[in-house]
């Protein structure tokens, strides 16, 4: 392990590209860098200026365009400062923990100053996402440092960047478990499910749509697992609508019902087809859904998609009812999102307002140095 420390890649910046460092971004891309020496597949690499004067340090990939994934900026890396970086990010989420909730992002990436990887502890288990070759050489420090929060370890192996990173793409099998959020319970297979088996970054929204969801019919459109179905119909819902054009994730959804002793509908459809063509009204509509715009060159396509959706949407909702809306696009800006909104309500020809906005949980802190970590954004909005 200590070997991975000390056999290190430098990385000589080009002249002109300081300000790369004096923003303090934790990527470090190739077209920043003048020439490299040292052993190629190294974990770790320092970059330096022309004097040789180290300027940061972080995870190395030679097959990325972001070559560095920094972590310091000036000091120096050992496996202790890795250690403390993984001891506070859980020491970080220890208030989120209690009898009624067991699941939660422990490590975000950037937004804990551990670029390339994420965790997700789910009760006895974390699943560890890995997205960059140096860090797969720490793998161990990882295990280590989960050890005291979780009994088993999961490395979830097929992300797409792997491939890029000419990392195992493979996943070991692994037993779903059952976590408890705000009291409710959710089966949990991050082997077969789309994440890292659940979205956690919802979970302060859910809680919203459950304190808001009493006496109303409710439509949870893209409803996954039908977490915020749960939720709405453990806060009082008179009716629950869950949709989703997978039949496997309804069938999620309907277990996780049955789990919590809550009922509901459940229709494999289309959401898009769905809310066009139905006729019933509901009090309160959550519209979920995936990331439109993969990349920058998708936005245009994405926003028509999210106007749509929320255009129909808002048709369906009762006078004085409410929307909670949603996109995880990390390409789409919370300004473009506000004006597809706009757009929606204009053509749906209905009165609209902001009631409140809405972002991830304290479990997925954003670096101010990274922006991009941002990614999910969200409406409440009331519909008259
Ligand atoms: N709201 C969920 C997460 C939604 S993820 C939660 O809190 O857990 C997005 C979901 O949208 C996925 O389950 C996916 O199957 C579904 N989906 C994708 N395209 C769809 C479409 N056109 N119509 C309905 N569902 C769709």
């Amino acid at each position: 392990m200590n070997d991975a420390f000390e056999r290190r890649r430098t990385l000589t910046l080009k002249r002109g590209k300081e300000r790369v460092i004096a923003n303090r971004h934790p990527w470090i891309f190739a077209g920043a860098i003048h020439s490299e020496r040292g052993p190629e597949d190294a974990a770790i690499a320092d970059l330096v200026d022309s004097d040789g004067k180290r300027l940061a340090s972080g995870f190395y990939s030679r097959t990325s365009q972001i070559r560095l994934r920094a972590l310091t900026f000036g000091e120096d890396i050992t496996p202790q400062l890795i250690a403390t970086r993984i001891a506070d990010a859980i020491a970080r989420r220890r208030f989120i923990f209690d009898d009624t909730t067991d699941a939660a992002r422990i490590i975000n990436a950037e937004g804990d100053e551990l670029s390339g990887l994420v965790v997700d502890r789910y009760h006895d288990l974390a699943v560890v996402e890995i997205a960059n070759r140096g860090v797969e050489q720490v793998k161990q420090l990882i295990i280590d440092g989960l050890k005291s929060v979780a009994s088993r370890i999961w490395f979830k192996n097929d992300l797409p960047v792997r491939r890029l990173e000419q990392l195992p793409t493979e996943n070991e099998p692994v037993e779903a478990t059952t976590i408890v959020e705000s009291g409710l319970r959710f089966r949990i297979d991050p082997g077969e499910g789309q994440k890292t088996g659940f979205f956690l970054d919802q979970r302060e929204n859910r809680r919203l749509a459950r304190t808001l969801a009493s006496g109303k019919r409710v439509l949870n459109l893209f409803s996954y697992t039908g977490a915020f179905g749960v939720y709405a119909a453990s806060g009082g819902a008179t009716a629950v609508t869950n949709v989703d054009v997978s039949a496997r994730a309804i069938e999620l959804a309907r277990e996780n019902h049955a789990l919590n002793e809550r009922a509901a509908d459940f229709i494999v459809a289309d959401a898009f087809q769905y809310v066009r063509q139905q006729r019933e009204r509901f009090d309160f509509i959550v519209c979920d859904p995936p990331a439109f715009a993969k990349s920058r060159s998708d936005v245009d396509r994405a926003a028509r998609g999210y106007k749509d959706v929320n255009l129909h949407a808002m048709k369906l909702i009762e006078p004085g009812g409410l929307l909670m809306t949603f996109s995880c696009s990390g390409h789409m800006s919370l300004d473009l999102f506000q004006k597809v909104i706009f757009a929606a309500a204009l053509d749906a020809g209905r009165r609209v307002s902001f009631v409140r906005r809405l972002t991830a949980g304290p479990d997925h802190p954003v670096s101010v140095y990274c922006p991009e970590g941002e990614y999910l954004k969200g409406f409440l909005l009331e519909v008259r």
